[in-house]
C-alpha cells in the first residue's frame, strides 16, 4: 500500500515570504503539493482564483462551515480563511506531501487535530523588513498594514509551538532549508 504523504504546516506573519518559498520549493519536489485555501479577501492585483485562493463571499464561507468543508478556518485580519477537507486527504492519501500555508491559530489547530503533522514556522529577518515588505506589496492602506504589523507581532511570540524555526533572509537558503526538513521527515 502506498505510504501516506506528510502534513506540512508552514506559518509565520503575513508578507515574511512564504508564498515565494513554497512557489519555489514546488519547483524542486513533484511529491509535493499546496493547499489553496477559501478566503474572504478581495483578491489582490495580480492574484488568480484557484491559484492563490478560492476567494468567497461571507455567506458561502459561512455555507461551508456548516457543511463541515473545512479542516480548519480563523479569522485573520478581519478576513475568513479556511483549508479544504477532503482536497488535502486526497492528496495525502494519493501519498504527496500537502503544505498547508496558514496562520497561527490554524496552525495550532491542525497540531491538536493531526498531531503527526510537520509544523515549520517562517521568520522575518526583522520587523522593519517585514513591515517594508507589507508596504512594498503596495496593494493595502495603512490601516491594514498596522494591524497586520500588530497580529505579526502575536505570531512571532508563538514561534516555539512549532517543530522548526527558519528565518526567511536569503530566499534560496529558506527553500534548501525547508526541502531538508521535509527530506528528513520523509524518512
Ligand atoms: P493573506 O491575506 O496575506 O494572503 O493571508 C493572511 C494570513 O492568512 C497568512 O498568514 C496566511 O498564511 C493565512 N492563511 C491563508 N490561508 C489560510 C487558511 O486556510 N487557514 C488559516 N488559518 N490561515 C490561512
Amino acid at each position: 500500500m502506498k505510504k501516506n504523504g506528510l502534513l506540512i504546516v508552514l506559518s509565520g506573519p503575513s508578507g515574511c515570504g512564504k508564498g515565494t518559498v513554497v512557489g519555489k520549493l514546488l519547483n524542486q519536489r513533484d511529491d509535493t503539493v499546496v493547499s489553496v485555501s477559501c478566503t474572504t479577501r478581495k483578491p489582490r492585483e495580480g492574484e488568480i482564483e484557484g491559484v492563490h485562493y478560492f476567494y468567497k463571499s461571507r455567506e458561502e464561507f459561512e455555507k461551508m462551515i456548516a457543511e463541515d468543508a473545512f479542516l480548519e478556518h480563523a479569522e485573520y485580519s478581519g478576513n475568513c480563511y479556511g483549508t479544504p477537507k477532503s482536497w488535502v486527504d486526497e492528496q495525502l492519501a494519493a501519498g504527496r506531501n500537502v503544505i498547508l500555508e496558514i496562520d497561527v491559530q490554524g496552525g495550532q489547530n491542525i497540531m491538536k487535530l493531526r498531531p503527526d503533522a510537520l509544523s515549520i514556522f517562517m521568520l522575518p529577518p526583522s520587523l522593519e523588513v517585514l513591515e517594508a515588505r507589507l508596504i512594498g506589496r503596495n496593494s493595502e492602506p495603512e490601516e491594514i498594514i498596522r494591524r497586520r504589523m500588530e497580529t505579526a507581532i502575536w505570531e512571532i511570540s508563538q514561534a516555539d509551538t512549532y517543530q522548526y524555526q527558519l528565518v526567511n533572509d536569503d530566499l534560496q537558503t529558506a527553500v534548501d532549508e525547508v526541502n531538508a526538513i521535509i527530506e528528513k521527515e520523509n524518512h
